[in-house]
């Protein structure tokens, strides 16, 4: 079993061995007067908080214990941990039907603050008819272990494909993001939050940094300026190079891959956080770099996922936000640059945290550096890129990509994996 208080203690390497608390005790006034101002830069308003502690967490797990239990989806789970933690800021709860209706077809709350995604909480038919409006109902993960309670303030009915052509741009079901909301359940429930113990995972828990611990680092740093990226593959060249650029203009980089539910095809999470720590041990000033996770699920939901992506890195405290071209888009759903020109959509300052986009970026022979359709005048002949597919296809016969497309540490572990996977012993 693993708290939020237990997470706090793994993750104290960052803070040179001392406490959260210990280490900030140590700082200036200026500092903490920087953490305070950025506390209040979060998505519409001060960063939420809706873990219980102390007296209120006991309370509210007794009272939890009487109620009737829900147990959530892996999506559904990782949706409440983020709004636990503040990152899906300034939301208290699953969506009430107002708010849910104003997202899908304005991208704003009621409010008139921006956001793009609903975050819904779906269930059977069967399951809303035992829950009365008003009513709480007590919020368990897939083993059952209660965690939070849930004030269930309204349940509505809600039109699958219109969610999925306002989204997702498609009704078709062989789109990953689609699917998922055709299969869910029949109703919503709405209403706030109040959770007293985080989900548990088995991986990764020094780099689960809650948006309070990221600013926290940030500011320690002494950052005034954090661009976010954000990924679930492998980092290559070409990424590396666009991360680069971004930090030329920014203090500090945030390399925060999602972690969530992706795609069973998408490369598994613990072997792209290998990936990115060998990447960052060899290339990456160490104290200009976080690797922290993202525990969202992944809805490659493409434009809106955008920018969605863009407010949650907002809310863990970055300034600045890297997309990239067909950035969370799955098959060809999306323009290329679809994903960019939606941020003009939004009035300017309205989202609170500067889009970078960036173009196609490889390795020129001619120019001999890494370059973009942007900056390079020559042809493709001189340009070193390769398919997925193609990479796919080298790795798995235990070929490393040529150095200019990928750092050779990170295909060593890629080709590892590959072949991990193939002897039938660790068959997956
Ligand atoms: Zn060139």
């Amino acid at each position: 079993m693993r708290s939020a208080r237990v997470d706090r203690e793994a993750n104290k390497h960052l803070f040179g061995g001392a406490s959260l608390e210990a280490s900030l005790s140590q700082k200036d006034e200026a500092l903490k007067e920087t953490i305070a101002t950025q506390t209040y830069e979060a998505h519409g308003g001060p960063l939420v908080d809706l873990l219980a502690n102390g007296a209120e967490c006991d309370g509210i797990r007794e009272r939890a214990a009487s109620l009737p239990v829900l147990r959530l989806s892996p999506r559904s789970l990782s949706d409440l941990e983020l709004l636990a933690i503040g990152g899906y800021s300034p939301l208290n709860g699953f969506m009430t039907e107002a708010d849910y209706r104003s997202v899908v077809s304005e991208m704003h709350l009621i409010s008139g603050i921006p956001w793009p995604i609903p975050i819904t909480l779906a269930v059977s038919a069967t399951e809303a008819e035992a829950i009365a409006e008003g009513s709480d109902i007590a919020l368990a993960d897939v083993s059952g272990r209660v965690l939070a309670v849930m004030r269930v303030e309204q349940k509505f009915a809600y039109d699958r494909r219109l969610e999925a052509r306002e989204i997702y741009r498609t009704e078709d079901e062989a789109h990953p993001g689609v699917a998922a909301v055709y299969t869910q359940g029949d109703v919503l429930l709405g209403g706030p939050v109040r959770v007293f113990e985080l989900p548990t995972h088995e991986d990764f828990h020094q780099y689960r940094l809650t948006p309070a611990q990221t600013r926290t680092v940030f500011a320690q740093r002494g950052w005034r300026t954090v661009v976010g990226f954000q990924t679930r593959n492998p980092v290559h060249r070409a990424h590396e190079y666009i991360q680069k650029c971004a930090l030329e203009i920014v203090d500090g980089l945030l390399l925060h891959p999602l972690v969530g539910e992706t795609k069973s095809d998408d490369i598994p999470a613990e072997v792209r956080m290998r990936c990115y720590e060998v990447l960052l041990e060899n290339y990456y000033p160490q104290d200009r770099v976080l690797l922290s996770v993202n525990p969202a699920a992944m809805r490659y939901a493409g434009p809106r996922e955008a920018v969605f992506h863009a407010l949650v890195r907002k809310n863990y405290g970055c300034t600045h936000f890297i997309v990239g071209r067909d950035h969370a888009g799955v098959g060809s759903y999306y323009g290329t640059f679809d994903a960019q020109r939606i941020f003009e959509e939004f009035a300017p300052g309205e989202l609170g945290i500067t889009p970078l986009m960036f173009d196609h970026t490889f390795f020129c022979r001619r120019c001999d550096e890494m370059a973009s359709v942007k900056t390079c005048p020559h042809d493709g002949e001189a340009r070193v890129t390769l398919s997925g597919t193609q990479v796919r296809e080298m790795l798995k016969g235990g070929v490393a990509p040529p150095i200019e497309f990928s750092r050779p540490e990170v295909a060593r572990v890629l080709i590892e994996a590959m072949q991990e996977r193939v002897t039938p012993h660790h068959a997956i």
